[in-house]
Order: C-alpha cells, then structure tokens, then sequence
C-alpha cells in the first residue's frame, strides 16, 4: 500500500497555533503530492479558539492523558483534558477515513508531540514522551513521526 500521510496543519502554514502563528516547513511539502496528505488542528477540531492559552501535560503523557490517568491544564489552571482527547478522536477518525499510514506531527506539541513532551512545569523543560493525539494514532497502527524524523529519513533513504 503507497503512504498516507496526516500533517499537522501549522506546520503547512495554518495559523493555529495557541499564539495564533504557524509553524510552515515549506520543505515537508516539496516531497509530498497534494493527493497523499490530509491536514488538521487536533486541537482547534477539539474546539479551542486561537488563540488560546499555552497547556501542558501534567504528571504524564499523552497515553496517561487518554486512560485519564493526566490531566492537560493550562496555564491558567483550566484543565482542557476532554478538549485535548475530543480532538485526539478527531483526528483519528480522518485518518482513518484517509487511510492514512504515517503521520508527520510538529514535535514537543501536548497533542502532536511523539518523541518529547514539555513536563507541565511551563519552564520549557522537556520530558520523553508523546502528546494525546500522536499516542492514539500511535496505538492505532499509524507510524508517527516528528517533522524532523521525516526530513532526516529522506536523507538517508530518499525516494
Ligand atoms: Fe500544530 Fe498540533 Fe498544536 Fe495544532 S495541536 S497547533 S497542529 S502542534
């Protein structure tokens, strides 16, 4: 079967971010056709607003999260965890219908992270672990991967 891609969508220079900025990698998509990608938020599918207050996962990761072992909270103290697993479904069930088999995530992200995680502390300190949305996907058979895992693997094997 041919790959499918998920990206996350601020890394193709949607703004939706919690800053209300993106985060466009012009390179990611110098090697994709437009017919073998999907894009979305999980967390504005979720229904946060941008912008929106910065949140991090306490006391855990994104697998945590959906066993609603963690909680998300941000840095007001609201606990957007419900938001953060809405959207982590969200983005499940597009690619699922997409046939998606490996997703591209902005890494370090509470949603989209998969290698680190920042550890709830809002001091920018990172902890190894992946965000809710790219465990769930990870727990469903999707490879997940982090922007630079992507554009260091065509580096070593290009296609
Ligand atoms: Fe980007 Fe993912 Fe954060 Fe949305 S949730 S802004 S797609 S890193």
């Amino acid at each position: 079967m041919s790959k499918r891609y998920l990206i996350s969508a601020c890394l193709l220079g949607h703004k939706v971010r919690y800053d209300g900025q993106d985060c466009l990698l012009k390179e990611l998509l110098q090697h994709l056709l437009p017919d073998q990608y999907v894009s979305l938020c999980p967390e504005i599918s979720g229904g946060l607003a941008i912008p929106r207050p910065p949140a991090e996962i306490q006391s855990g990761n994104g697998r945590d999260v959906l066993l609603h072992q963690a909680n998300v909270v941000d840095i007001n103290g609201t606990d957007v965890s419900e938001a953060f697993i809405q959207g982590a479904y969200a983005t499940l069930d597009l690619a699922q219908r997409f046939q998606v088999t490996h997703a591209i995530l902005k890494a370090h992200s509470p949603s989209c992270g998969s290698d680190l995680i920042y550890d709830g502390s809002f001091t920018g300190t990172k902890i190894q672990g992946q965000g809710v949305t790219a465990a769930l996907l990870q727990q469903h058979g999707i490879m997940v991967m982090t922007e630079h895992e992507f554009l260091q693997q065509l580096k070593v094997r290009p296609e």
